[in-house]
């Protein structure tokens, strides 16, 4: 599980995250609706430490993210990141994208590598292209990579920060059957999207966030049927 505590953070005098809790449960898929600015991306940037939170506790399956003395690179290993950019790198192939953290960071050969790389091009429907640059792919199969990338780590928990927002609409929906696979696989996953009708269905709890805070939370079905503060309500009848 990963466990967020009283979480606080500012940017300069500007206080994005004003005290957040959140459990996210294994094998669970939670998912973080709100306006722009409310301190999504935030949220989730301090749960692998590419932000440092000003106070608060973060674990994962009780380990300590945050503090001094955790050991980054493993936090980030196993807390994998898929960015609304897919941040893949342009002079790499799909595979060589894949293979780079792995050799790099898990110090693998480069056969152990190359075979973990392929088993997760695989599972995104991607083997075919395993030699194709980036600018060789469409923008979902660039972000589906990205999601590769991410599993070959074999992480307990993902996070997805609008992974789907830069995509065509035609695009959207592999990206989200790849996030249905990786959630019927067992995967533990936090997300932050605006595709309702994909929270509606695959989300076993969603959370509204609001200027820094959560605001309310609960099933899906709930929250879309009946939202209990006005807040919530007005952020969904702009969006849905
Ligand atoms: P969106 O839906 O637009 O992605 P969000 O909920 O993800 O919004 P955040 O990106 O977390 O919101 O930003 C929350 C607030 O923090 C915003 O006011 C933003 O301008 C500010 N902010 C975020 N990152 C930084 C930074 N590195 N330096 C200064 N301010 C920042
Ligand atoms: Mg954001």
């Amino acid at each position: 599980s990963l466990e967020v505590r009283g979480l606080h953070k500012s940017f300069g005098t500007v206080e994005v995250l004003k005290g957040v809790d959140l459990t996210v449960a294994h094998r669970e898929m939670v998912f973080v609706l709100g306006p722009s600015g409310s301190g999504k991306s935030t949220m989730l940037r301090c749960c692998n430490r590419l932000e440092e939170p000003d106070s608060g506790l973060i674990l994962l399956e009780g380990d300590p993210v945050t503090g001094k003395g955790v050991n980054l690179n493993a936090i980030r290993q196993r807390i994998g990141m898929v960015f609304q950019a897919f941040n893949l790198y342009p002079h790499l192939n799909a595979r060589k994208n894949v293979t780079l953290a792995l050799r790099k960071v898990r110090g693998m050969s480069r056969d152990e590598a190359d075979a973990r790389a392929m088993e997760a091009l695989t599972r995104v429907g991607l083997a075919d292209k395993s030699e194709n640059h980036p600018s060789e792919l469409s923008g979902g199969q660039q972000q589906r990579v990205a999601i590769a990338r991410a599993l070959a780590l074999e992480p307990q928990v993902m996070l997805f920060d609008e992974p789907t927002s830069a995509l065509d609409p035609e695009l959207v929906g592999d990206v989200l059957a790849v996030m249905r696979e990786v959630k019927a696989a067992g995967m533990t996953m936090l997300v932050v999207s605006h595709e309702m009708k994909f929270a509606r269905e695959a989300a076993d709890r969603v959370i509204f966030m609001d200027q820094g805070r959560i605001v309310e939370q609960g099933p899906p079905e709930r929250i879309f049927g009946a939202p209990e503060h006005d807040r919530t309500r007005a952020f969904l009848s702009r969006v849905t």
